[in-house]
């Protein structure tokens, strides 16, 4: 069972939404998933979009979280955002539909 906490107006993710001029926005540190201009409820109600922040949340549990957050900026930084190994997979699991099981929002 993994349990993710949801953080509403996170001040990290508006900075991050800023930078990839995005409107709303999710950014995962760890298991918390910070929310910018969206609600909880809506962000729960868009499946895709949650089964990709869930992935990142996998992908700090499987490489650690130092470890993650340095090979995540590298992938960033070598091939950018869009190209980034971590995101290219994390849109991969948007559909998967097992991805959720066994995960919990608190
Ligand atoms: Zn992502």
């Amino acid at each position: 069972m993994t349990t993710i906490r949801i953080k509403e107006n996170s001040l990290l993710a508006k900075c991050a939404a800023r930078n990839l001029k995005s409107g709303s926005m999710a950014l995962v540190l760890g298991s918390t998933i910070r929310l910018h201009n969206v609600t909880r409820e809506e962000f729960l109600k868009d499946t895709k979009w949650v089964r990709h922040e869930v992935a990142h949340v996998k992908q700090f549990q499987q490489k650690g979280y130092l470890r993650f957050i340095v090979s995540y900026l590298l992938e960033t930084f070598n091939f950018g955002y869009a190209h980034n190994r971590y995101e290219l997979e994390a849109r991969k699991k948007e559909r998967d539909q097992y991805i959720l099981d066994g995960v919990e929002f608190n």
